[in-house]
């Protein structure tokens, strides 16, 4: 089968053709500047070329439509036919307390996914649009939504309950959700396969350090905690969000610098995080590791507080399962900053921890970075949200 799966944003759309077989990618690309002047698909057929074209896509439906007209292009197309894609999954970030797993598209799960609107105001909405352009140049396909929030529904009220009058619960559904459920889910599944043993029979932390990170506690399969918050900004420092903050430093900003809650909060979503820290040098980890190298005062805390406070999370999920098998580290900085993954444990003897710096200065698929006697087994593994998007995608259909 070849399943198509899409990630809307509000003004980008990266897509992906999968053929479930395989389990391997047909086509790929990313409609970027929708709604903006200027707007761009990037496209690229397996075994091809990168091919980039600008065309005006004045909203979603007109971004669909090149992405379909791409895919069944005579020369550089994947298919001949749109009716070769026999489903569409949708990547959908919000999922509230409704959606504990993926779910087929009716008319009420867009229902139910619109009264999530709140929970995710940048982001719910720009998925909706997507499955409706999608339904109206598709009609008839069947298409599943795949939610980021859906994996860390099984956390138990003492891991997603936050200290607050009980009253926000019940009326705003006030409560941690987390995100990056699908890459959490994937990657712990892949490491129990690699290592030979059953997911029910391990305890796993998955570190999904990219721009945005998390971290999650996977129990015997099943999620029982992840740093993440109501939304995405809570958590671990990240490439521009500050992660977790005492509360009052809102108050504190707003006041010192003559700003409202909204500008407050760009600042903690956009201008913080380890690009803040390094004084405003770099979110990128590359960047980051230059200057680290080249003695940088503020690089140095950037990474240094970044790596101290994924090793307390680590720390604390250790203790939330009373015990860990194997750490797994994942998405552009988990897979690629081995000098991260090498800071980062070495606050971890304590758990009997040891790295093996060859393995661990390596790149590709995934590689055992722990020696072997480490108590705990330590891997890099390559998420791929989007291989987890049309399996999910595939059993529904
Ligand atoms: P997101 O999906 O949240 O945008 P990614 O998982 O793609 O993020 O991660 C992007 C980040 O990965 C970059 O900002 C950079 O910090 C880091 N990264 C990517 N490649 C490398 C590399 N070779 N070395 C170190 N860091 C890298």
């Amino acid at each position: 089968m070849k399943i198509l799966v899409i990630n809307c944003g509000s003004s980008s759309l990266k897509f992906q053709l999968i053929d479930s077989e395989t389990e391997q990618w047909l086509a790929k690309g990313l409609c970027e500047r929708i709604g903006i002047d200027g707007s761009q698909i990037v496209y690229q057929k397996a075994g091809g070329d990168k091919e980039t074209t600008v065309s005006p896509m004045p909203d979603h439906t007109e971004a669909i439509r090149l992405v379909l007209e791409a895919l069944t292009n005579e020369k550089t197309g994947a298919i001949k036919e749109l009716s070769e894609i026999d489903a569409v999954g949708h990547r959908v970030v919000h999922g509230g307390e409704k959606f504990a797993s993926s779910t087929l598209i009716t008319p009420e799960v867009i229902e139910a996914i619109k009264e999530c609107n709140d929970l995710a105001p940048l982001h719910n909405p720009a998925n909706l649009i997507g499955i409706d352009a999608c339904q109206k140049l598709m009609p008839g396909v069947p298409m599943v939504a795949v939610f980021d929030t859906a994996f860390h529904q099984t956390m138990p009220p003492e891991a997603y309950m936050y200290g607050l009058p009980y009253s926000y619960y019940e009326k705003y559904k006030i409560r941690r959700y987390g995100f990056h459920g699908t890459s959490h889910s994937y990657v712990s599944k892949k490491l129990a396969e690699d290592l030979g043993k059953k997911p029910e029979d391990l305890k796993v932390i998955v570190c999904h350090l990219g721009n945005g990170a998390s971290v999650s506690a996977v129990k015997y399969g099943k999620c029982v905690d992840t740093s993440m918050g109501l939304t995405p900004l809570q958590g671990l420092i990240m490439g521009t969000r500050s992660g977790d903050i005492d509360p009052a430093i809102i108050e504190f900003i707003a006041h010192k610098e003559n700003k409202n809650i909204d500008e407050v909060m760009t600042i903690l979503n956009k201008k913080s995080g380890v690009y803040g820290l390094s004084g405003d040098l770099s979110s990128d980890f590359r960047d980051l590791e230059d200057a680290y190298n080249k003695g940088d005062e503020k690089a140095k805390i950037a990474v240094k507080t970044f790596c101290y406070n994924v090793a307390k999370y680590i720390g604390a999920y250790t203790a939330a399962m009373n015990g860990v098998d194997a750490i797994a580290f994942t998405a552009g900085v988990g897979e690629n900053a081995a000098f991260v993954r090498k800071l980062i444990c070495e606050y971890l003897g304590f758990l009997g921890i040891t790295i093996d710096d060859a393995a661990n200065n390596t790149r590709g698929d995934d590689t055992v970075i722990s020696t072997k006697d480490s108590k705990v087994t330590v891997m890099f593994i390559p998420t791929n949200e989007e291989l987890a998007i049309a399996r999910e995608t595939l059993a529904l259909i």
